[in-house]
């Protein structure tokens, strides 16, 4: 059996053929898998349980038929839904899981993360994150009027794309360090994430041992997905 992993699908109105894609997806492939990871950003914005929108309706019904099936889905917060919770948790069968996490993948400790606390060179953008990751912010925003959300939400992702076209590709990117200094806190020397968008396996050491950090790409274009079993992890597109 094998276990699959996706990162940055990004559902939303916008992109109506991911959402398509996506849903062809749990129906076509993952049933083949013994359990699915989702592991950030599956949602372009989630601002709350109680205020899903029209068009993650379809999404949510095949994660749900998915776990119904008796397959389990684990999910990540990204840093564009990292309000999920246990109401999505009801509503599709998934299961939330930390950021970060260690598994154990076919006996190799496996560490999963979404990717965007590895991005320290982006200083602005770690401040932006850990106002909004505090229980406070949090608290105040979920219970705002639905279309107040919305509006704060538009807000930020246009301040951040915005901010994200100044920036060097080296600001955007993991930095080295902080992904061995990472890896060697959790004892590992796998580790998979996301966020960057940029499909890749990198071979690296930590303390003199050889690692591996698998990069997922998103689903705008690279349709990524990593597909691991007893023999390995395979990174693939699905087209
Ligand atoms: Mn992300």
């Amino acid at each position: 059996m094998s276990k699959l992993f996706i990162a940055d699908i990004h559902l939303g109105n916008e992109h109506p053929d991911i959402s398509q894609r996506f849903v062809e997806f749990l129906h076509q492939q993952a049933p083949g898998a013994e359990s699915l990871y989702i592991l950030g950003d599956l949602f372009e914005v989630w601002i709350g349980d109680d205020a899903v929108q029209l068009e993650h309706q379809d999404a949510i019904q095949a994660l749900r038929q998915l776990t119904d099936s008796g397959l389990p889905v684990y999910v990540m917060h990204g840093n564009r839904d990292f309000l999920l919770g246990q109401g999505f948790e009801a509503m599709t069968g998934c299961q939330l899981i930390k950021d970060p996490v260690v598994i154990d993948l076919f006996g190799e400790p496996t560490l999963l993360m979404h990717g965007d606390s590895l991005c320290i060179d982006d200083q602005e953008y770690q401040q932006f994150r850990n106002q909004l990751r505090s229980p406070a912010w949090q608290q105040q925003f979920l219970s705002a009027p639905i279309d107040q959300r919305v509006a704060i939400a538009r807000k930020y992702r246009d301040e951040s794309r915005s901010r994200s076209q100044n920036k060097s590709d080296e600001i955007m990117d993991v930095n080295a360090a902080a992904v061995i200094e990472t890896m060697r806190k959790h004892g590992v020397t796998q580790l998979i994430h996301g966020h960057t968008h940029r499909p890749a396996v990198h071979e690296i050491e930590v303390d003199g041992k050889a690692a591996q950090r698998i990069v997922l790409g998103d689903w705008y274009s690279q349709n990524s997905s990593l597909l691991c079993d007893a023999d390995g992890c395979q990174l693939s597109n699905l087209k």
